[in-house]
């Protein structure tokens, strides 16, 4: 059977035109931007001739998936479909969230099910098929993440090497997708922008594909529209919120829903609700001023990487899709996207990415302002998955504690609820506590006020010593701070009396030469002193503290592990530093130490470390 498609006549069922002049252009000249005025192209249909051939039993009986709207794409090739089975994502009914917003018919349609974890897949699917048929030999495009992602999973699929350009600092999980699925990938010094214009410029002059944020994307990604009619048995929602970066998502989204209106299967249209974050707002910002000319932002800075798109290639179409729908837009912090991201997950248990938890994050606004009413069906779409981006949820999430391989230290932290501890400081842990030595009464004032734990008088006095000693260095004390000591404090293992002590140390280090140190410790109540280089200070002092107990004790060791955790930004942060040693029986602990200063950090988890392993060496 032959699966090409076309009209008797010869004539293809649609055109690409220029949004702005309206030129047609044939999709061997450019399916991207217009030739001759630089503006993006649309997909105009003969809606007759896809009527013609729609058959409405199948569509309304098989299940929903990307492939059951083929009649709805611009494909000529049916043969040439490079496809990962994407779409048919769930549509959640939230009814914790619906409870908590007081939404009461409020949905979530997971994009991160799709195959690369974003709904751009969908678009993909018609660009990747669109790049056979084309007989293109290698595709290039440029991204904040996802998209790279997604096309590398689909040009390996169609079996082309696949160009990438991705701003520095993309996230690590779409970076590794990327790369593992094949990608040449290049990161530029700039913004998504500069990216942009090198891939289109790179492509033009190599004869790579152009993939990206442009009419035949738009295409695929209609099919969110059509499955979210179909799940919400073939009625239309009141209002759909989206997330905009380059606004193509929501000119596809509304598309979609024009064409089933159009095609009689819905009998009306759902308010577009368009959503940026305050770091990256210009299509928004547009549409509030009434404007048609989307003003590009220099400097896109936010947590949602995925829709930092300061100069958005289809705001246009997003704009017309507000307006066309009597939508709204609306700007949110970043601060509130990441609450909502916890949100979704904690009420949900959808972990989406940031950018993805935007829409759920504008509906209380929405509502006290009535442009959503609570008895309204509203669907948010959770663009993208949380695990594409995982250092931004951590951002504001507890590290977990590390504790020994006993059930005695589990008992340990749960009497102590260290969980609720670090959860405390997870909010706002820069906040500064003490500027001053404070008093034992004060800390412990402060210590219950702000981290929820009672302090015994033998707790409240160590936790003094060391705010104590963190002051003296001319540290002011966050909440960060104090979390991390009092966390020390109560998990210090209380050995009867340590083995080893640390009296003091000298440390001295210079640009070119090694550093040095001396130390001077007490050994089971003897004095020892001794010195040791090492490429740095940290490395000088635990080579020292290691020769002179190694001289009076038969425990040796190795340090298999040596981790610094900067606990705040600042040049005065506190640092938590973290050591594994390991005995020659292969006894293993985990140490930690904290202190504005790195090397006493180090050289307080070392003296703990090596604490724990001579006790155990006893036992
Ligand atoms: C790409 C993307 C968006 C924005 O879509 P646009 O089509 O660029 O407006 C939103 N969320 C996620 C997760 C994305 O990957
Ligand atoms: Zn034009």
């Amino acid at each position: 059977m032959t699966r090409s498609r076309g009209r008797k006549n010869g004539t293809l069922f649609y055109e690409l035109h220029c949004i702005s002049c309206g030129k047609q252009v044939r999709e061997t000249e450019s399916s991207t931007r217009c030739p001759a005025c630089h503006r993006p192209l649309d997909v105009r249909y003969d809606y007759d001739y896809i009527r013609s051939r729609l058959n409405r039993y199948s569509l309304k009986t098989s299940p929903v998936k990307a492939l059951k709207y083929l009649d709805f794409y611009p494909l000529l090739n049916l043969n040439l479909v490079v496809s990962m089975d994407e779409g048919g994502t769930p549509l959640y009914r939230c009814k914790r969230l619906a409870e908590r917003t007081g939404l009461r018919h409020l949905y979530i349609k997971n994009e991160g099910a799709n195959p690369t974890g974003v709904f751009k897949d969908r678009g993909s699917l018609v660009e990747l098929t669109k790049a056979k048929e084309q007989g293109a030999r290698a595709v290039c495009v440029a991204s904040t993440g996802n998209m790279a992602a997604s096309v590398a999973a689909y040009s390996s699929v169609a079996g082309l090497p696949c160009y990438v350009l991705v701003p520095e600092g993309t996230p690590i999980g779409k970076m590794a997708q990327a790369l593992s699925y094949g990608a040449r990938v290049i990161q530029i010094r700039g913004t998504y922008s500069d990216a942009a214009r090198l891939a289109e410029e790179a492509s033009a002059r190599h004869g790579f594909y152009l993939a990206g944020d442009y009419a035949f994307r738009v295409e695929g990604q209609k099919s969110q529209a059509f499955e979210i009619i179909e799940q919400l048995d073939w009625q239309a929602p009141a209002a759909v919120i989206v997330p905009l970066g380059c606004g193509t998502n929501m000119a596809a989204v509304w598309k979609g829903f024009k064409e089933f209106y159009e095609l009689g299967f819905i009998d009306r249209l759902p308010r577009m609700i368009g959503v940026q974050p305050d770091g990256c707002s210009p299509i928004v910002a547009a549409f509030q001023q009434g404007s048609e000319q989307v003003v590009p932002v220099e400097k896109p800075f936010t947590v949602c990487t995925a829709v930092a798109a300061g100069d958005p290639v289809d705001g246009q179409k997003a704009l017309t899709a507000l307006r066309e729908s009597g939508g709204c837009g609306v700007i949110l912090s970043d601060a509130e996207i990441l609450e909502a991201q916890q949100q979704l997950a904690h009420l949900e248990s959808i972990f989406v990415e940031p950018a993805g938890a935007i829409p759920i994050a504008t509906v209380p606004a929405l509502l006290t302002s009535g442009r959503i009413r609570p008895d309204e069906v509203v669907v948010c779409l959770a663009t993208g998955n949380g695990l594409k981006d995982p250092k931004a949820a951590l951002r504001v999430l507890p590290s977990p504690a590390t504790i020994e391989p006993t059930l005695a230290e589990v008992d340990k932290f749960l009497k102590l609820r260290l969980y609720d501890l670090r959860a405390a400081a997870a909010k706002d842990g820069g906040r500064s506590i003490f500027d001053q030595v404070p008093s034992q009464h004060k800390v412990s004032q402060s210590v219950q006020e702000e981290l929820g734990v009672k302090l015994t008088a033998d707790y409240a006095h160590r936790v003094t010593t060391l705010v104590a000693d963190f002051v003296r260095k001319g540290k002011a004390i966050t909440k960060a701070d104090l979390q991390y000591i009092v966390e020390n404090v109560l998990k210090a293992r209380k050995e009867e009396r340590p083995i080893l002590r640390v009296e003091d140390f000298q440390v001295t280090t210079s640009m070119k030469g090694k550093a040095e140190a001396k130390v001077r410790i007490r050994f089971d109540g003897e004095e020892v002193t001794a010195a040791a280089k090492g490429v740095g200070p940290v490395d000088a002092v635990v080579n020292a503290l290691k020769s002179a107990a190694e001289s009076r004790g038969k425990l040796f060791f190795d340090l298999v592990d040596f981790q610094v955790e900067i606990n705040s930004p600042g040049t005065d942060a506190s640092v938590e530093t973290t050591i594994i040693m390991k005995d020659t029986k292969n006894n293993r602990v985990v140490a930690t130490g904290t202190s504005p200063d790195i090397i006493v950090a180090s050289v307080s988890a070392f003296v703990d470390g090596y604490n724990v392993l001579w006790s155990r060496q006893k036992e």
